[in-house]
């Protein structure tokens, strides 16, 4: 039994850093869940770095909370520090980086703090993620998820909730607008991205037809790249 911990642990430690570059809908949190479950993985999503280094005290903090309340996106080098900050904490542990970069410029900026990782490019067509984003559904009550434009995912008896009976309000929260404009985001962005790691020879495109199947994909890569 020893033995068996020992390995693991060992495993553990030679895990791959992960950049999680996708688009809205890819099923980014899911995945980025189940590695930290299973691998110990730690999650940095970008919204929650800035977060988290939001602060009156620090200089980077300042900027972050300035963008914020003006309600524009924070400057290219404020999340690189800020970034920075937050990698600090997990020195020599396993990082998943997700919702960065978003750009090619950020994309380099980053390799000037960040090493040893493999970029993972869930990739999702834009009607699928869609369907995915604006037919979701959640129960206010027991909060089960729906999907109203995937039969298997829809609600058996219209708008009740199949487990608890509770009214569900099967009018989505995301806009199409929004939807499209943070897809268009990320296909005016993803060329340019894609290429840079393309041509570092450590991308890996996954289609995100489910998250069994992109765990899959994802954990020999992490394991033996
Ligand atoms: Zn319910």
């Amino acid at each position: 039994m020893l033995k068996v911990i020992k390995k693991r642990e060992k495993e553990l430690d030679n895990m791959k850093n992960l950049v999680l570059y996708a688009p809205p809908a890819a099923g980014k949190g899911t995945i980025c869940e189940l590695l930290k479950k299973d691998f110990n993985y730690n999650v940095l999503s970008i919204g929650q770095v800035l977060r988290n280094q939001r602060n009156p005290e620090t200089e980077v903090g300042r900027a972050i909370i300035e963008s914020q309340d003006k309600g524009v996106l924070t400057p290219d080098d404020i999340v690189l520090k800020a970034l920075k900050e937050e990698l600090a904490k997990f020195e020599g542990k396993a990082i998943i980086i997700e919702g960065y970069p978003r750009n090619i410029e950020q994309a380099k900026m980053l390799d000037t703090i960040f090493d040893n990782y493999i970029v993972v490019n869930l990739s999702v067509e834009r009607e699928l993620a869609k369907k995915r984003t604006l037919g979701r559904v959640n129960c206010p009550k027991c909060n089960k998820i729906y999907n109203v434009y995937f039969q298997e995912l829809s609600p058996k008896n219209g708008e009740i909730c199949d487990v608890c009976g509770s009214k569900l309000n099967i009018r989505s929260d995301d806009n199409e607008e929004s939807f499209n404009v943070r897809y268009d985001v990320y296909e005016q962005n993803a060329p340019a991205i894609l290429d840079y790691y393309n041509n570092k020879g450590i991308l890996y495109v996954v289609d995100s037809k489910s998250s069994d199947y992109v765990y899959n994909q994802i954990e020999p890569l992490i394991k033996n790249a």
